[in-house]
């Protein structure tokens, strides 16, 4: 259905003279794919570049850098009239409703708009519109009003039948229900999870509150400063998140459960994601990852040198992380300890324990306070004695 490689976009930043301006590197590097009848979420910070990253998608037209399939056509190469025909098989619907429909034009003419752009014979556009907006659970004569008649939910309706109008393959949905209260939030959820099992399209979803990524994709994608850091299905990623970046976003995420949810600990990470622009080389995630503070010197290294490209994140089919230390068995030096306030402060020294990344390159040593301390700060303050334990492996 979609399938992105490599995605760049920069453009240069306002508010300069045109030559002086600094270049802005909105997008870096960006690899997604949605199949048939599935949705993928975007994740990330704000900045992370999810929306430019839609808009390039949408423009339907050549991108700065790297590659853009829809349906197996290629956007760089599209005559107009291709481009003309593909802009049905793909819509967008906007965060804010209220920006994005003319408030001079009765809702019955919105929803028209793409068919009569798509050349659809008069007659067969009056039938489908009232058609539409009982789709999206309005009334058919509800197209005689205008957008300011309506509230916020009942405006992202007006556009999602909008989007639907002329059938598309594929739906952008950028924030759907960010801008909406809680309470109408659920039914908008509801809308597009029985519109999708009705009509069948693809979603791919921007969205930043993890709760709705849980509820609404198949896949999720985390993207950190305009590349994409880790991708799999939504279960594999929130059970097992791989990449540190993956780990600090899921920790903020509430727990149903009261008892786990009073022992989850958040990580958070230092700094702003704004703070330290991407690199050309090396991780543009070191600046602010946990995991530094557990690594050699020539791990370290590594990190600032060279830029971690996409690699399978374990046995789960589509999985993969862009990371030189995932989280994975091996590496239990792991942020989870951060997070475990069961652990007693006066706990004494344990068996000894292997397969830790200090171990490998440093000693094998026994579990010690030090250690949970420096685990607690994220500081290894004691490298030379100790190791992280690999109790919850
Ligand atoms: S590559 Fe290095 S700095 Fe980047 S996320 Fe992985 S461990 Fe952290």
């Amino acid at each position: 259905m979609l399938r992105v490689s490599g995605l760049g976009r920069s453009y240069r930043a306002p508010g300069f003279r045109q030559r002086r301006a600094p270049v802005v590197r909105a997008v870096e590097w960006v690899d997604l794919e949605v199949r048939g009848g599935q949705t993928l979420a975007l994740v990330g910070e704000s900045g992370a570049g999810k929306s430019t990253t839609l808009r390039e998608i949408a423009s339907l037209a050549a991108p700065q850098a790297g590659r853009v399939e829809i349906l197996g056509r290629d956007t760089a190469l599209l005559s107009r009239r291709a481009a003309r025909e593909l802009r049905t098989a793909v819509q967008l619907v906007p965060q804010d409703p209220a920006s994005s429909l003319d408030p001079r034009m009765p809702v019955g003419d919105i929803v028209a708009e793409p068919l009569h752009a798509a050349r659809v014979p008069p007659a067969i556009v009056a039938a489908r519109v009232p058609r539409l907006l009982s789709q999206v659970g309005l009334r058919p004569t509800d197209a005689d009003g205008y957008p300011h008649h309506f509230s916020g939910g009942q405006r992202q309706r007006i556009a999602i039948a909008r989007a639907l109008a002329v059938g598309p393959a594929l739906l952008l949905l950028d924030e759907p229900v960010s801008a909406l209260d809680v309470s109408v939030q659920a039914g908008i959820l509801d809308l597009l999870l029985r519109l999708k099992r009705e009509l069948g399209p693809a979603y791919l979803l921007v969205s930043h509150d993890l709760a709705v990524v849980r509820q609404l994709a198949d896949r999720v994608s985390v993207m950190y400063a305009g590349r994409t850091v880790e991708t799999g299905g939504v279960a594999e990623v929130f059970e097992r998140p791989h990449h540190p970046y993956t780990r600090a976003l899921l920790s903020a995420v509430p727990l149903p459960d009261p008892v786990a949810e009073r022992s989850r600990r958040r990580i958070v990470l230092p700094g702003d994601p704004g703070a330290a622009p991407p690199t050309a080389s090396g991780c543009g995630f070191r600046a602010r990852c946990p995991v530094q503070a557990v690594l050699s010197a020539a791990q370290r290294r590594r990190c600032a040198e060279e830029t971690p490209h996409r690699r399978a994140a374990g046995p789960a089919a589509g999985h993969t992380v862009s990371c030189h230390f995932p989280h994975d068995s091996r590496l239990a030096h792991d942020t989870r300890l951060a997070h475990d306030s069961r652990l007693p402060d006066d706990e004494g020294p344990g068996p000894v324990r292997s397969a830790c990344v200090i171990s490998s390159n440093h000693h094998s040593h026994r579990w010690t306070r030090p250690c949970l301390r420096a685990a607690d700060g994220y500081r290894d303050r004691n490298r030379s004695t100790t190791v992280h334990p690999t109790r919850d492996h």
